[in-house]
Parts: structure tokens; sequence; C-alpha cells
């Protein structure tokens, strides 16, 4: 990838496209959906004959937590299977030169050996609550290995776990847990209200800063050629209630924290091994700790907080 290569970058103006944002050089296209729907071929087509380009950062995905992804399974399934097939297709016709792409430890099978390993991806059904997403998920990396084998492209698949940052959706319905711990103690703070957590805040969870992803997608786009997929992503884990305790200090909330029992905590846990990301030189201690990360996070989202996605 040099400075002269046209990069596209599909989902430019989500949580992640916007931390690569800055790691990109001037001939980069982020785009928004407003842009190009790549659900519609012809216009994926369109977009993609008229840009022509030789690298394809694919992260645009319909992404919700669990309330959307149970409610609108379908949806799910049918608009990332199309918005994957579109974009694999177009990168293959107009020649680009390799395209990465975005999976999710959220696909892994729901009863899976720990650490998660690559090689597990499709040994048994994802979980019930995203099952539609997890298979559109598994498809790109199907169809990723299956335009390798035929047409000999350069297509990699990268597993995070989950992400966080500034520039995330902050809409309660669809957002994941630390942009909706940070809007709640800020509205409770604004409203002098109590806060309301789902479940025990029992299970323990990976986290990795938007930032931190960033370096290591251009990384792997430099450095990484093999058809199966590769785990990234900070191994450290925060079990639930201690989040919340860390985010509600950072945010100066006074309340009380009151922990939902009678909804579903989900799995205890979901770690995944990161053994192979270390094998080609990335390391544990090169991703930002999660103090000053989170505080950042924290920062930003207040700031800005009339103009977040979801709030606004
Ligand atoms: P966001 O929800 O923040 O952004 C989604 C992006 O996809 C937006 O830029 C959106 O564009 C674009 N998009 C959605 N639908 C379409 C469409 N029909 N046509 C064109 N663009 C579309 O996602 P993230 O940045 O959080 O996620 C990026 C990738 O990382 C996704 O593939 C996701 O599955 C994966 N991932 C995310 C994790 C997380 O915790 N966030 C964890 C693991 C994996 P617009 O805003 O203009 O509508």
């Amino acid at each position: 990838m040099n400075i002269s290569d046209r990069i596209l970058v599909t989902g430019g103006t989500g949580l992640v496209g916007k931390a690569l944002e800055s790691y990109l050089g001037d001939n980069t296209l982020m785009l928004s959906s407003k842009m190009c729907d790549l659900r519609d071929f012809e216009q994926t087509m369109k977009l993609f004959n008229d840009f022509k380009p030789n690298y394809v950062f694919h992260l645009a995905a319909k992404v919700g937590g669990v309330v959307a992804n149970t409610r609108y399974v379908g949806d799910f399934y049918r608009e990332n299977s199309m918005i994957n097939t579109n974009v694999l297709e177009a990168s293959r016709l107009v020649g680009a030169n390799k395209v990465l792409s975005l999976l999710s430890t959220c696909i892994y099978p729901d009863k899976c050996p720990y650490p998660l390993r690559e090689e597990d991806i499709h040994a048994g059904e994802p979980h019930a609550s995203n099952f539609a997403y997890a298979y559109a998920k598994r498809m790109l990396d199907v169809q990723s290995r299956a335009y390798r084998q035929q047409y000999g492209c350069n297509y990699i698949t990268v597993v995070p776990n989950n992400l966080f940052g500034k520039h995330d959706n902050y809409d309660l319905e669809n957002s994941h847990v630390i942009p909706a711990m940070i809007r709640k103690f800020h509205e409770a703070n604004m409203n002098g209200h109590d806060v309301i957590m789902w479940g025990s805040g029992a299970p323990m969870r990976e986290f990795t800063y938007s930032e931190d992803l960033a370096k290591i997608l251009v990384f792997l786009m430099r450095d990484y050629d093999e058809p199966t997929p590769i785990n990234v992503g900070n191994t450290l884990e925060l079990s639930i209630k201690d989040l919340a305790e860390t985010l509600s200090e950072m945010m100066n909330f006074k309340g009380n924290i009151i922990w939902d029992l009678s909804k579903p905590d989900g799995q205890l846990r979901k770690p995944s091994n990161g053994d192979k990301l270390i094998s080609l030189g990335w390391s544990q201690d090169m991703y930002t700790d999660h103090e000053t990360a989170l505080r950042e996070t924290c920062d930003w989202s207040v700031k800005n907080y009339k103009n977040l996605r979801g709030v606004k």
C-alpha cells in the first residue's frame, strides 16, 4: 500500500472508519451510506467504477446491540449479506489489489473452547441472540476464501472483539455497552436519576479502543495475506460491573447503579486468542490502557453530547 494508491473505506463514517481516517493518505474515500447504498449492486458498481480503489477496508455493516439484533433479525441477515456480496464482487470486477473485511468475535459458536481460536469460527451454532448477523458475517469469510481460491483475490478477514471510542453509536436500541453506559450516566447527571443496567454485571468481556484497532488494520493491510481470519484486539477482560463503576467515576456520577436481574446476562466469558497477531509482531502492551482510552471516550462524548449519533 503506497501513498499514491486509491483507498476506499466502506463504513467510513462509523466508529472504526473515523478512527482509521487519520492513518490514511489523501487518495482515500471515506464512504457513507448517503454517498452509496452498498445494498444496491448498481450503485455499488458505479462507485467502484468511478473510484477504482486499489485497496478496500470493508467496514460497512448494519450493526446493533442485542435488542435490535433480535427484533430485526431478518433485516440484519439480508442487509449484511447484500452489502458484503456487493462489496467483494465489485472489488473483484474493478481488480482491487486487496480487501480487508471485518468479522466479529460475536460470530463464534455459542459453545466453543476458550480462548476463541480462528479455526473454530464455523464449528457450531452462533449465540441465538444474534445468529442472523453472525451467519451473514461468517459468509463474508466464506466468500473471501472462495474468491481467493477461484479468482486469486487477496481478500483477508479480521476478527475484532468489543470496540469503543469516539464517534460511536449512542442510540440505546442499537448501541454497544460502553456508549450506552456513557449516555445513561450523562443523562442521569443532567436529570438527577439513578441508572439501571441490564443483568448482574458479572459477565467478563474484552474491549479494544477504536484507535488501536485502526493501527492494527493498517498493519494487516500491509503485512497479512493469509486466507484464514485473524483475531485482533486487547485480550484484557473486564467485568461489566467493573466497567460500569469505572465509567461512573469518570463521568462524576453520584447516583445509584441498579442492576436489573430480570434481564439476561448472556455468556459469562468470551475470551479470544490473540496468538496469531502476536506472532506477527504485535504485543499486548501496544494497546492504549483502558483508563486512558475510556477517559478519552467519556470526555469526547460529553463534549459532543448534542451531536452524538443516536442522540441528535
Ligand atoms: P458503525 O455502526 O459505527 O458504522 C457502520 C458504518 O456502515 C457507517 O459508516 C454506515 O454509514 C455504514 N453503512 C451501514 N449500512 C450501509 C449501507 N447500506 N451502505 C453503505 N454504508 C453503510 O460500525 P462500526 O464502525 O462499529 O463497525 C465497523 C465494522 O466492525 C462492522 O463491520 C462491524 O460488524 C465490525 N465490528 C464492530 C464491533 C463493535 O463493537 N462496534 C465489534 C466487532 C466487529 P452511514 O453512517 O453513512 O449510514
